[in-house]
């Protein structure tokens, strides 16, 4: 399998009254395309800093990303932009769907911002169907329950077919059978999207489940688990 992404010695460093604070520090790791990677670690471990930096919202203090061949973390911000808007989709902790339209509607808005080319409609009812949603894409999001919504949000993030998609703790709020089931939904999205999944997690439970498993501990990366 090729690689994807990868991450060499990025530091994050932020400025604080008692001086450096290292959010982030020497972190490198290595993403195959297709597989699920998990980064997990405690509260305050640093895997939103992570997470936002592989998926270029931020830029490192230190450190490169190389996506593919191009080093993204030296590109302009307009670039970065345009990239992002391309390739990368990105769930974010507290879902926020757009109150006042259905589970279709925040799908295809999303679709339409994205300047997606090819029929808006199929695509909309095809990424549902994916996430297990057919039957509510007219609902509310107040209708919905948190697992639901989630889903929408998975959905509104992988509908405009990027290559790489970042979930910043997807299952944090659900209970541990919705979990696993916002887990299956993202291996079948690798198998029928050619997609790669990069998440966050402070849950134990779910180390060992995804293709490797990063262990973040005060900004760094402290064990790296690949059974592939
Ligand atoms: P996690 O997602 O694992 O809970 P974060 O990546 O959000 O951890 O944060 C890692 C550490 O960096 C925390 O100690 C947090 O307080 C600190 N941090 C995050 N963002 C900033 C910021 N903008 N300024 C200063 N410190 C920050
Ligand atoms: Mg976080």
């Amino acid at each position: 399998m090729s690689k994807i992404l990868s991450a060499n010695k990025i530091s994050m460093i932020y400025k604080t009254g008692e001086g450096d604070f290292y959010a982030l520090k020497d972190a490198s790791l290595s993403i195959k395309k297709g597989t699920l990677v998990i980064l997990r670690g405690r509260s305050g471990s640093g895997k939103t800093t992570l997470l936002n930096i592989l998926s270029t919202l931020d830029v490192p203090s230190l450190g490169s990303v190389v996506f593919e061949n191009m080093e993204i973390s030296k590109m302009s911000e307009k670039n970065r932009e345009r990239f992002r808007r391309k390739e990368i989709g990105y769930v974010f902790q507290a879902v926020a769907l757009l109150p006042m339209m259905s589970a279709y509607e925040n799908v295809e808005f999303a679709l339409r911002l994205s300047g997606y080319k090819g029929n808006r409609k199929e695509r909309v009812e095809e990424v549902l169907h994916k996430v297990g949603l057919s039957k509510r894409m007219y609902h509310m999001p107040y209708e919905m329950s948190g697992g639901e919504q989630q889903r929408v949000a998975i959905a509104r993030a992988i509908a405009s077919k990027p290559k790489i998609l970042f979930a910043d703790e997807p299952t944090a709020e659900l209970d541990s059978k919705t979990s696993l089931k916002v887990i299956k939904i993202f291996k079948d999205l690798i198998e029928q999207e050619e997609i790669t999944v990069v998440m966050t997690t402070h849950d134990a439970g779910l180390f060992g489940i995804g293709d490797v498993c990063y262990e973040m501990e005060d900004g760094q990366i402290v064990k790296a688990d690949d059974p592939v």
